[in-house]
């Protein structure tokens, strides 16, 4: 799967991170700078006007020594980390703050209008400076003449120091900003990408009909309820393909076992095993199973109508000591073929049970069908019914191969045959008493079985008796 949404955020993120460096770099350096530089001026500037109409004043009024005047200066000038100087109006410095480095006595291009209307300026002062400075002057103002002019000087140098501290800070940020990115993309990866990451591969697999992956999200957010939703989803599917794979391989079942008996019997009307006078009772038998074939067909469609989950039961009164004996009587040809006998051990006359009578004669028909296929020749199969608490028990009972102890839980699984009956039964599908399970759970009724392999089954189901007799 490719991984786009994810290199998408991941190139977002490193995106912003780069950005933001650049805008640091570039835009917030000039801004600050800009901003700095101004402030200092201004800052200067009323110290200059300060000096200007106070210590300088003085000196001109004759209030103040020189040197008086000068460690003043000094002392300020060391204080601000600036130099002072009071220059006249020819370029002739006066005072300096730091005379021991002062440039030499007149600066020769000097001219105050170089400033314009600003009081500051940066640059080299006339080419005294090697270093770039900002300078800022105040006029010297004596009985309303100019006398001299302050004048203040700051490396820029001093000025970037300052602005490159402040960026220090911004980059400082940015890096906190970007770690804290890193941690919301971490959570974004968590609650977001990795549950739609589950889903997408769920979704890929239902595409291709697999619809046991399940999502493993179990938030109580938008995306758990469409996790929630789709798990909803993907199991009615699969138990929808189930239904359907059962309801094929049951209807499939359903009408073999009849069809086999018919064909059995005509063939053996044709050949002449069945003598001319004995054919009128495999007809009978014929015209019951193909009547049971007809019914088969109607219910079927009446299942369809209402899909393939619900089972429809045609739910009546009937007499299961008759029915017994009528399924019992459609394997007469089978049993004389192998030389088995009946024995029906029937309560009563009749026994009326409340049930669907065509789903239970199909449980008579394979529990019995199975006992002829896995017994001896030469041996009898027990039919018995027993009046028990408003139940009949019914028991089918062979003496036969029997059924091995770990497979005796298995029987009831579709498709599951012992390696005992492979050798036996060649044809059987397994499936038989899978639909015979079914069918007496539809009717909420139990069905049990014992088994010892090499003595013989017996298979034992309930059903509800009724006074109702009317068929
Ligand atoms: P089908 O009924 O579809 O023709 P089947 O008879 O093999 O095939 P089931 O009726 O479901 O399938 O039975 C499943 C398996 O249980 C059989 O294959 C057999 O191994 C075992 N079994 C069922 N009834 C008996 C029995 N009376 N004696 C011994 N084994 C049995
Ligand atoms: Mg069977």
């Amino acid at each position: 799967m490719k991984r786009t949404l994810y290199l998408k955020l991941l190139l977002g993120y490193v995106v912003f991170g780069i950005l933001g460096f650049i805008t640091i770099a570039t835009f917030t350096s000039n801004l600050v700078f800009n901003y700095i530089k101004k402030d200092t001026a201004s800052n200067l500037y009323r110290e200059s006007n300060l000096i200007a109409s106070s210590y300088a004043a003085n000196y001109y009024r004759g209030t103040m020594t020189l040197e008086d005047v000068t460690s003043q200066f000094t002392a300020i000038a060391t204080y601000l980390d600036i130099d002072i100087w009071v220059i006249d109006k020819n370029g002739h410095i006066l005072i300096n703050s730091r005379e021991e480095s002062a440039p030499s006595g007149k600066i020769e291009q000097f001219d105050i209008t170089a400033f314009g209307t600003s009081y500051s300026q940066t640059g080299h002062f006339f080419g005294t400076f090697q270093e770039e400075h900002l300078s800022v002057f105040s006029p010297i103002t004596i009985n309303y003449k100019v006398q001299a002019y302050v004048l203040i000087h700051k490396p820029i140098s001093d000025l970037i120091a300052l602005k490159d501290g402040i960026l220090n800070i911004s980059y400082m940020t940015l890096a906190i900003i970007f770690l804290c990115a890193f941690v919301v993309l971490g959570l974004f990866t968590y609650t977001v990408y990795i549950p739609i990451r589950k889903i997408t591969y769920a979704a890929q697999n239902y595409t291709e009909g697999n619809f046991d992956t399940q999502i493993n999200i179990h938030t109580n957010d938008e995306i758990g309820y469409l996790a929630a939703s789709l798990n909803y989803m993907s199991t009615e599917l699969s138990t929808l393909e189930e239904d359907q794979r059962k309801f094929i391989a049951n209807v499939s079942h359903d009408f073999r076992s009849p069809l086999t008996s018919i064909k059995g019997y005509i063939e053996a009307i044709m050949d002449g095993t069945i003598p001319y006078e004995m054919q009128d009772k495999y007809l009978n038998i014929i015209l019951f199973e193909t009547e049971r074939l007809n019914k088969l067909t109607q219910s079927m469609l009446e299942l369809n109508k209402y899909g393939v989950k619900g089972t429809m039961l045609d739910i009546s009164s009937f007499d299961i000591n008759n029915t017994i004996k009528m399924v019992a009587q459609s394997f007469e040809g089978v049993c004389k073929k192998k030389k088995i006998s009946f024995e029906l051990i029937l309560t009563g006359q009749t026994s009326f049970v409340y049930a669907d009578m065509s789903k239970i004669q199909q449980v008579l028909y394979n529990l019995i069908d199975n006992a002829i296929k896995f017994s001896h020749p030469d041996s009898s199969i027990i039919i018995e019914t027993t009046e028990k608490n408003e139940k009949v028990f019914i028991s089918i009972k062979d003496t036969g191969i029997g059924i091995p102890k770990d497979s005796i839980k298995k029987i009831w699984e579709r498709f599951y045959k012992t390696d005992l009956s492979r050798g036996k039964d060649k044809r059987g599908t397994g499936l038989g008493l899978a639909i015979v399970k079914d069918i007496i759970s539809v009717h909420n009724e139990n069905i049990n079985v014992i088994s010892t392999e090499g003595v013989g089954t017996e298979f034992i189901f309930t059903l509800p008796l009724t006074q109702d007799k009317s068929l």
